[in-house]
């Protein structure tokens, strides 16, 4: 394979650390955060100021950028990271998550997914081959092939009918891949796209790894664990992690989707995660809550009114070294944009120096599950 990731320390099980080379020229160090860039935007900040967290990978929808601005607009400026003006790299997932979602009024057939636009109402059919087709198209650094994620709770026949759709869809999208970068179907950018698979199977052990196992004999260039954190325990989750990491390929990068909280990333590196996405911090700042070692704050709340401190001491975000605690405070409470972008600049910056952190633990070998979250926070 092309061996964009490279293992810099651990092995097929337990923390790893180590470096992504993606197509489009942008590395980033594992274990990763990528901020959610789900209707190309993180939410509040501008291109610039994502790379000022430490952010150096994001994941945007294809499926709804396809809709809008559409995969025309977005090809014609030569891909997603101009149309965005985005220098680092970028993921974007399928539409297989929106199946779940309330409003998309998904069904899932033989052919695929059909979905309701949010945009134009309209009803379209998501497809293995058409999701791959739209990845290449908008150029992004990888895409997740379409996989059926079950709700949750979901009886095991349900479950079992997902983990087939998953796996015969993973199967025609690797093909259709293949086809396109053999060269017999046009449409390859500037650089080769990579594909990733998701896997599913609820919170059944044997259907996990079932998946897993199927996937993995498909050969693709890393691997989502898909279908979890929607309202199973953390118990059943990190059973159901477990089974799928402890069966992935060591030399490929294994992506936890949907997790961010603290926490939930420190046990799934110990587990043998490398990749993370979740709205966690950014949606937490926009609804006024701050992360700090202490634990979560409410920026609304009254001991932050008039308060000349920063939210965190030695913090180097630009809202803990221009911004006080008091001057943030107003914002909220005034409805100023400025509040919200502040601070998602904070909690994005407190999870990329925890990432940093676990990193630093994952490779002098010091990370083990007697190690706390918050003894990875900055001083
Ligand atoms: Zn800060």
């Amino acid at each position: 394979m092309e061996g964009h990731f490279q293992l810099e320390s651990g092995g097929k099980e337990g923390p790893r650390a180590g470096s992504l080379r993606l197509p489009s020229g942008a590395e980033a160090r594992t274990p990763l955060f990528m901020p959610v860039a789900t209707q190309l935007s993180v939410k509040t900040l501008s291109p610039d100021e994502i790379g000022y967290t430490g952010s150096k990978v994001v994941i945007t929808n294809g499926f709804l950028a396809s809709l809008e601005p559409g995969s025309a607009v977005i090809g014609s400026v030569g891909g997603m990271h101009s149309f965005m003006g985005f220098k680092g790299g970028i993921f974007s997932d399928s539409g297989g998550f929106q199946f779940i979602r309330k409003g998309f009024q998904a069904r899932a057939t033989g052919k695929g997914i059909t979905l309701r636009s949010p945009y134009s109402g309209e009803e379209v059919l998501l497809t293995p081959e058409s999701v791959v087709d739209l990845h290449i198209r908008h150029g992004v650094d990888v895409g997740m092939v379409l996989d059926h994620c079950p709700p949750f709770p979901a009886s095991l026949n349900d479950i079992i009918d997902s983990v087939g759709y998953t796996i015969s869809w993973a199967r025609r999208s690797k093909e259709h891949y293949d086809n396109i970068m053999d060269g017999s179907l046009s449409g390859v950018g500037e650089h080769r796209t990579l594909l990733y698979a998701i896997t599913q199977g609820g919170t059944s052990i044997d259907l996990r790894k079932e998946c897993t196992k199927a996937l993995v004999d498909m050969d693709f260039s890393g691997y989502g664990i898909g279908g979890l954190s929607i309202g199973e325990g953390k118990e059943d989750m990190f059973r159901a992690l477990s089974a799928s990491t402890g069966l992935l390929p060591e030399d490929r990068p294994r992506y936890f989707m949907g997790v961010g909280e603290p926490d939930d990333i420190l046990r799934s590196v110990l587990a043998g995660v490398d990749i993370f996405d979740s709205v966690f911090p950014t949606r937490n700042a926009r609804h006024r809550t701050v992360f700090t070692k202490g634990g979560r704050e409410n920026i609304r709340g009254p001991r932050w009114k008039g308060s000349s401190d920063p939210i965190m001491d030695g913090c180097p975000c630009p809202a803990c070294t221009g911004s006080s605690r008091g001057f943030i405070h107003h914002l909220f409470r005034t409805d100023e944009p400025l509040g919200p972008r502040l601070a998602t600049l904070h909690n994005l910056t407190f999870i990329q120096s925890f990432m940093e952190r676990l990193r630093e633990r994952a490779i002098d070998g010091s990370l083990d599950p007697t190690i706390r979250a918050v003894d990875l926070m900055i001083e």
